[in-house]
C-alpha cells in the first residue's frame, strides 16, 4: 500500500465516523419487508429512478404479485402497466418476470449469495449484486451510484479521471474496511441527498466539511452553485 492510499485509508475512516454520528441507522432507501427476492426486484427497478417511486410501484407489485411463484408466472402486459411510471418499463417488466423464473427454478426461490452467481439474472449488474450482498447477506460490498461516484471524488477518495464504475468500486473496497462497506454507501446516499447533491451544495454547512477536499480549496469551502 503507498502513502497516497494510506492517507486516503485514514480520510475514509474520518469520514466513516462523521457519517455514522450524523445518519446512526444506515438504511437501504428501497423500503421493503425482509424477504430478498423483493430488494432484488426493487433494485432493478430503481434504474434511472427515484427510489420513492420504486417504494410507491412495488406495493401494487408485491400485493398482486407476493411470491416469486406468482411473479413468475406473471401476465407480462399488466406487470408493464405496474411498472410503467418506473420508466424503461418494457425492459424492467421482462427482467424482474426473468430474475423470478430463475430464482424459482434455479435457486429454488433462494437469492444466491455470490457476486457471480447474481450477474447471471438479468438485468442485474455489479450495483445491484453488491447491494443485494450488503444488505442481505452482509458482505462486504461497495455500491457505486452516483451519489457515491459523486461524493467519493469530491472527498478525494477517488480521482477525478476515473470514470468506470468497476474501478471506484475496487478502489474503494481497498479504502473502507469491509465491515463498513455497505453501510458507508448507504449513509453517503443520505448525505448527498441532505448536503452534497449534483448541484446547489453549501460545504459550509457540511457535517464532511472538514475533511472533504472539495471544501478545503478555499478558504470558506465551495460557493453555492
Ligand atoms: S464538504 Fe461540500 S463537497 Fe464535501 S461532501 Fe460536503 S457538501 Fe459535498
Amino acid at each position: 500500500m503507498n502513502s497516497d492510499t494510506d492517507s486516503k485509508r485514514e480520510k475514509a475512516l474520518a469520514a466513516i465516523e462523521l457519517l455514522e454520528k450524523i445518519y446512526p441507522s444506515a438504511l437501504c432507501a428501497l423500503t421493503y419487508d425482509g424477504e430478498p427476492w423483493k430488494l432484488l426486484v426493487m433494485a432493478r427497478l430503481s434504474a434511472q429512478c427515484t427510489d420513492k417511486r420504486v417504494n410507491t410501484v412495488c406495493e401494487t407489485l408485491f400485493h398482486e404479485y407476493p411470491t416469486p411463484n406468482a411473479l413468475a408466472d406473471a401476465d407480462i402486459s399488466r406487470v408493464m402497466d405496474i411498472v410503467r411510471p418506473c420508466g424503461l418499463y418494457r425492459v424492467k417488466a421482462a427482467d424482474i418476470i426473468s430474475c423470478a423464473k430463475r430464482l424459482v427454478t434455479v435457486y429454488g426461490g433462494v437469492l444466491p449469495d455470490s457476486m457471480e452467481e447474481l450477474l447471471t439474472f438479468d438485468g442485474v449488474g455489479r450495483k445491484v449484486a453488491n447491494l443485494l450482498l450488503g444488505d442481505i447477506y452482509k458482505k462486504p460490498a461497495v455500491v457505486v451510484d452516483t451519489h457515491c461516484i459523486r461524493i467519493t471524488k469530491r472527498l478525494g477518495l477517488i480521482d477525478e479521471n476515473v470514470k468506470q464504475p468497476e474501478k471506484i468500486e475496487k478502489y474503494l473496497s481497498l479504502l473502507l474496511p469491509p465491515e463498513k462497506q455497505s453501510d458507508f454507501c448507504h449513509r453517503i446516499v443520505m448525505l448527498g441527498r441532505e448536503y452534497c447533491p449534483a448541484r446547489g451544495y453549501d460545504c459550509a454547512v457540511c457535517p464532511l466539511n472538514k475533511v472533504c477536499a472539495n471544501a478545503n480549496k478555499t478558504e470558506k469551502g465551495c460557493a453555492k452553485q
